[in-house]
Formats: structure tokens, C-alpha cells, sequence
């Protein structure tokens, strides 16, 4: 089984939903940053989002970052996501730890703290559209609801989960974006509020075995709806060693030299994937003997 986010459009077009099943992709970050439990909830709901919001973009050229930035031990969370929903991020603070919440879940929003939350997107035009919100719980599904009513005027219920087992990996992630298009009525948002004011958290559907469909389902059945697209999401980063190379480049002469001089190689990590790029002396000889280099 592959993750896989359905896109559909419910009541007469005035609803816009999307339902993703994140499960491995959440797992894959977790185990590539080696995270604690609510640094993996932190990350899943954040990828999951991203990964959302990519698709929402219409254009697998067009991307999107979703910064999380508070006062919290997490520090923050950051993700990217191409059109496609193929998405990539880290934490600041793998490590974090915080005591779980007085109803037993974990305490994302204790881990992230007081701060921002930043979505640049990338359409392929002259300059990046960003909007920043602030945060409202940390929780990061309230905060991006929060975020589509301020810089996108979209009313949108959001819902984010990512269910953590005891040996740390992933056991179930989802998410689901309800959005109200422009047009809208007042009747469809109580008919909504009511479908959504007692509705299960999503992570504990997926793990009573519902599928993106039987969500779909459950929430849309009586506006009348249609899947209109299914993507498969995935983890992936981007990264290669010309990338990284550049980076190094950006560094300028005096720096590499310096390198040079007192390491004598240079290793490279991507944030992203934990990737290593190594460069020996003979390899930073030649950057350094490239024309060009400041
Ligand atoms: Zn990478």
C-alpha cells in the first residue's frame, strides 16, 4: 500500500476537500531524523499538510514551503512539497521531548510554542506569494486554518494526525482539508459545522481501517460529491551532489579555502534527507580553481 491523497469537490463546487493517507511518508521522516515521538507527530502533520497544499497548487513545476517557527524546544518545523505532493522537511530539534497532554496525546503544540507560521509558494511567476500568520494552539492544523481565513480568505476545517507506536514508528497519519470555494452559502457552513462538530480524528480512523474513501464518504455523503483526482504522496528529496555542490560554492573563495587549510575535505549534510555529500581536498582544489568564484 502506497500513501495516496484523494482530491474531491462537494455541493455543487462549493466545497473543496482533500483526504490523504500519510502513513509512510510520516514514518520515513521519523526514521530519517531519528525523531521523538511528538517531534514525529510535529514533522507527519507538517508533511501532510505540505504535501496537501502542493496539490492544491494545480502545477507539478510550482512548490510550496511551509515554515513552522515558535519559542517551543521543537524550534520549528519546515516542509516542501512540488505540485505532485512529493514532499521533504526536518525538524529543528529532533530530540524534543515534552510531558503529553492531560488527555494523553501527544503535546505538539507545547513542543512548538508561541511563534509563526509561513506558507511561500513558488507559482513560477517573477516573485514567491508568502503569507505569515501567527500561531494560534501550535497545534499546526488550527494554525493553518487560521492561516487560509487570513491570507487566503478561505474558510477551511483542517485536521491533521499522526498516531506514533510505542517502538517510535509511525503507525498511522492522515489529514483532511474541507474548504470553502468563493459563492458559498451560509446553509452549506452549518451543514458542514454540524458533520464536522463531533467527527473522529482522522489517525484514528485509518487505524480502524477506513480508507481515504470511506472518510470521504462519511464527511461529504449528503452534499452530493466526486472524487475528481487521486495522487500517490510520497517523501522525497531532491537533492544530488551538483545541489550541494552549489552551496559550497556560495560559500565564496575565502571561506572554502579555509576549509582547505584546516580540514583539509569538506562533508556536507542535506536537512532534508540526512544525506551525506563528501568533497576531498582534490574536489575543493577544483571549486576553488573554477572561474568565477568570489
Ligand atoms: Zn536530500
Amino acid at each position: 500500500m502506497k500513501d495516496y491523497c484523494l482530491r474531491a469537490t462537494a455541493g455543487n463546487g462549493m466545497i473543496r476537500a482533500f483526504v490523504a493517507q500519510s502513513t509512510r511518508l510520516a514514518d520515513k521522516a521519523a526514521r530519517i531524523h531519528q525523531t521523538s515521538a511528538v517531534a514525529t507527530a510535529a514533522l507527519g502533520r507538517v508533511l501532510t499538510a505540505a504535501s496537501i497544499m502542493g496539490l492544491t497548487l494545480g502545477n507539478e513545476e510550482n512548490s510550496i514551503t511551509l515554515s513552522i517557527r515558535g519559542d517551543g524546544d521543537l524550534g520549528g518545523v519546515l516542509a516542501v512539497s512540488d505540485g505532485l505532493g512529493h514532499v521533504r522537511g526536518y525538524v529543528h530539534n529532533p530530540l524534543v521531548d515534552v510531558a503529553d497532554r492531560a488527555d494523553g496525546k501527544l503535546n505538539v503544540g507545547a513542543a512548538v510554542g508561541r511563534g509563526q507560521l509561513t506558507a511561500v509558494m513558488d507559482l513560477g511567476l517573477k516573485e514567491a506569494y508568502t503569507g505569515t500568520v501567527e500561531l494560534v494552539t501550535g497545534e499546526i492544523a488550527e494554525d493553518l486554518a487560521h492561516y487560509y481565513m487570513t491570507s487566503e480568505q478561505t474558510p477551511s476545517v483542517i485536521s491533521l494526525g499522526v498516531l506514533v507506536d510505542c517502538d517510535l514508528s509511525v503507525k498511522q497519519a492522515g489529514g483532511i482539508f474541507l474548504q470553502l470555494m468563493p459563492g458559498y452559502d451560509d446553509e452549506i457552513v452549518d451543514k458542514l459545522e454540524a458533520r464536522i462538530a463531533d467527527f473522529p480524528p482522522i489517525s484514528r480512523l485509518l487505524n480502524e481501517e477506513k480508507t481515504p474513501e470511506d472518510i470521504l464518504e462519511m464527511l461529504l455523503e449528503p452534499f452530493g460529491y466526486e472524487v475528481t483526482e487521486r495522487h500517490e504522496i510520497k517523501f522525497l528529496c531532491n537533492c544530488d551532489r551538483e545541489r550541494v555542490e552549489r552551496v559550497l560554492i556560495s560559500l565564496g573563495r575565502d571561506e572554502i579555502s579555509q576549509i582547505l587549510e584546516e580540514q583539509g575535505e569538506a562533508e556536507l549534510n542535506c536537512h532534508f534527507c540526512n544525506e551525506k555529500y563528501h568533497f576531498a581536498k582534490s574536489d575543493l582544489e577544483m571549486i576553488l580553481n573554477e572561474e568565477g568564484l568570489r
